[in-house]
């Protein structure tokens, strides 16, 4: 008699709760039954018994969401007061260390999907899939100036168009999700000025060029008002901060703000912070933020495409789990809670590349899923209560300590 093999099925699961967003509606679905085979969410239903042989979660008072997608990270970033100094005093495999612990955390606090716009020496490359640790989008080592903007991570071309094109082409050789360029300067690098531009404005459009080339998008780092203008130019399909800074304050002209909202050139507003008692943004940086909310405000208004790129890891107030602390400050700038949630999910999956799996709970979709006890839209108090994290399936150790 021929045996009988058997392959054995691993089992489905069942998440029961009291609520669920899915990603892109405009409201909660109550009862839902989320069914999980592996990796993978295969059904979405509410009010229905779980398929026969599930096992079952039963997540009362809680509610499903897709897990978060924070456009804007740096795992090499320690979260701690001197990140940079962190990092400099760490070889390769202390910061692939530092880099995993930094993804965990991210993972506990409900954070399933990164984009880690700046690493160092391309070590973000090589953490990309790992178990344990969130989808990596990474940008390896950002392109800058000699002495330029976090020159020190490694990402330094020379200024000019064949400079940054052999620097745009290295990136895409050893295979960056996409580019990264300092447009202007930043607080993190002294001697660097945030409120002017790195680059004349027809090498960045090379950098853009050459990028766009091998089918990679753009995201410049970009406070100064003439680096948004040379970015809007250049055609960069994103830019971070978006500050508007200038020597002693903050301008926004509102053509540029037109411009940004038109051509739907993705705003990663450097938003989401951690109340740390005792801790609070330096001078130079808390004088300009009501301006900076302000002119963020008018890009919302105006449509433009905007995400809570948060910058996690840059300082204690930026743990790498931050973004979950965005969607108050979405609504300071007019966005409605089911609209919030959207932006931290579903758009900024699309922003990056990863629409087609990611920020959404439906068929089909990777099973990246945070659940929070209550409902999200009517008590915002709910992002910090964490039930339960799933990355691809699998549940996150530890992830209501989170909460
Ligand atoms: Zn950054």
């Amino acid at each position: 008699m021929t045996p009988v093999i058997v392959t054995e099925r691993p089992r489905l699961t069942a998440l029961r709760a009291a609520w669920l967003f899915d990603g892109t509606g405009s409201a909660v679905v109550r009862d839902p039954v989320v069914v999980i085979d592996g990796a993978t969410i295969v059904a979405v239903d509410s009010g229905v018994p779980a398929p026969p042989g599930a096992a079952v979660v039963d997540l009362a008072g809680a509610a499903l969401l897709p897990g978060l997608v924070d456009t804007h990270v740096h795992l090499a970033f320690d979260a701690s007061t001197d990140p940079v100094g962190h990092l400099a005093g760490r070889d390769d495999e202390e910061v692939v260390a530092a880099m995993t612990r930094a993804g965990q955390a991210a993972l506990r606090g409900g954070v399933t999907t990164v984009r880690d716009l700046g690493d160092r020496d391309y070590l973000s490359l090589g953490l990309r899939g790992r178990p344990g640790l969130p989808a990596i989008v990474a940008a390896g080592p950002p392109v800058t100036t000699p002495g330029g903007h976090c020159h020190y991570l490694g990402g330094v071309a020379e200024p000019t168009g064949p400079g940054v094109r052999a620097a745009v082409r290295e990136h895409a050789e050893r295979g960056v999700d996409v580019i990264k360029i300092m447009a202007s300067g930043g607080r993190l690098t002294p001697g660097s000025r945030q409120d002017l531009a790195q680059f004349p404005p027809d090498v960045l459009r090379a950098a853009v060029d050459e990028a766009h080339r091998h089918g990679l998008l753009v995201t410049a780092h970009a406070h100064a008002v003439g680096a948004i203008a040379d970015a809007v130019a250049a055609g960069a399909d994103g830019m971070e901060h978006v500050s508007f800074w200038t020597e002693d304050g903050v301008d926004a002209p509102a053509e540029l703000i037109r411009l940004i909202a038109d051509r739907r050139i993705v705003v990663g507003a450097t938003i989401g912070m951690r109340p740390v008692p005792g801790l609070a943004p330096p001078p130079e940086v808390a004088a300009r933020i009501p301006a900076i909310v302000a002119n963020t405000r008018r890009l919302y208004e105006a449509g433009a495409l905007i995400v809570a790129g948060t910058d996690a890891g840059i300082a204690p107030v930026k743990p790498h789990d931050v973004v979950r602390y965005a969607p108050a400050m979405l609504g300071q700038l007019g966005f409605g809670p089911a609209e919030a949630l959207r932006a931290v999910t579903s758009v900024a999956a699309r922003v990056c590349g990863l629409g087609h799996r990611k920020g959404r709970i439906a068929p089909g979709f990777d099973a990246d899923i945070l659940a929070v006890d209550g409902d999200p839209l009517a008590d915002p108090a709910a992002w910090q209560r964490i039930r339960a994290v799933y990355a691809r399936g699998t549940a996150v150790p530890d992830a209501a300590a989170a909460g």
